[in-house]
C-alpha cells in the first residue's frame, strides 16, 4: 500500500516515513500543500497522512479539494485521508471530518495507534474491520505482519509482502505491473527496471504453483 504524508515538521515526518516503511508501506513525503497537489496528481496513493497546519495552506482545503474532484488524480481509487493535528477541539474534528476525512488522529499520537487506525481505513472497503486477509489457502496478517500458507508460515522480503497484500485487496482481478509500481514502491522507485517482475517472481516460488497467473501483455492475477 502506498501513503503520502503531508507533514511540514521535519523531524515527525522523517519518523512517520521510516516508521511506516518498517512496516510495508510504500511512503512518499511532503513538506506542504504544493507538493501535496504535485504527488497526488502524480502518483497513485491508497492513503494520506494529512497534517492540519501548513506552512502553505491548511489540510482541510487540500482534503476538501481531493474529495471533490478539483485534483486530477490518476487511478480509480478512492484516497484514504487521515487527518493529523495537534488540536484536538471539536470543531476542528468535525470540520475534519465533514471535509471529508475519513479519520482523525491528535498529536502526539503512538506510531502503533496510527498503524492501527491506518488498517482499519484500508481494510474499511474490503473485509471490515479486520486486519486479516484470507485468500484461498493464504492468511495474511497486516497487523502482525505475518503470512501463512496452507496454516505454515511463510517469510516474505517487505516489497513480496507489498505486493502480495495488494493483489490480496484484489483476487480474481487482473493487476498491472504499473499499479503494483504505484501502490507498492515509493516516488524513487525507477519504472524502467525489472523490480515489479523480479518481486513478483520471487513471491511466486514462494507461494508454489499456480497461485499468481501472468497474464500476458496486461499484469498479474491472484487466483482464489
Ligand atoms: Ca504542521
Amino acid at each position: 500500500m502506498r501513503l503520502l504524508v503531508v507533514e511540514d515538521e521535519e523531524d515527525l515526518a522523517e519518523g512517520l516515513r521510516v516508521g511506516l516503511a518498517r512496516n510495508g508501506y510504500a511512503v512518499d513525503v511532503a513538506a506542504g500543500a504544493t507538493q501535496a497537489y504535485d504527488h497526488l496528481t502524480v502518483n497513485e496513493y491508497d492513503l494520506m497522512l494529512l497534517d492540519v497546519n501548513l506552512p502553505d495552506g491548511d489540510g482541510f482545503t487540500l482534503c476538501r479539494a481531493l474529495r471533490d474532484g478539483e485534483l486530477d488524480t490518476p487511478g480509480d481509487t478512492d484516497v484514504r485521508v487521515l487527518m493529523l493535528t495537534a488540536r484536538g477541539g471539536l470543531d476542528d474534528r468535525v470540520r475534519g471530518l465533514d471535509g471529508g476525512a475519513d479519520d482523525y488522529l491528535v498529536k502526539p499520537f503512538h506510531l502503533a495507534e496510527l498503524l492501527a487506525r491506518i488498517r482499519a481505513l484500508l481494510r474499511r472497503d474490503t473485509n471490515g474491520s479486520t486486519a486479516t486477509l484470507t485468500v484461498g489457502d493464504i492468511v495474511l496478517d497486516a497487523a502482525r505482519h505475518a503470512v501463512t500458507l496452507r496454516g505454515e508460515p511463510l517469510t516474505l522480503a517487505p516489497k513480496e509482502f507489498g505486493v502480495l497484500e495488494y493483489l490480496m485487496t484484489r483476487p480474481g482481478h487482473v493487476v498491472s505491473s504499473e499499479e503494483l509500481l504505484e501502490h507498492v514502491w515509493d516516488a524513487n522507485a525507477d519504472p524502467f527496471t525489472q523490480t515489479v517482475r523480479v518481486t513478483v517472481g520471487t513471491l511466486r516460488r514462494k507461494l508454489g504453483d499456480g497461485l499468481i497467473e501472468t497474464v500476458v501483455g496486461r499484469g498479474y492475477r491472484l487466483l482464489s
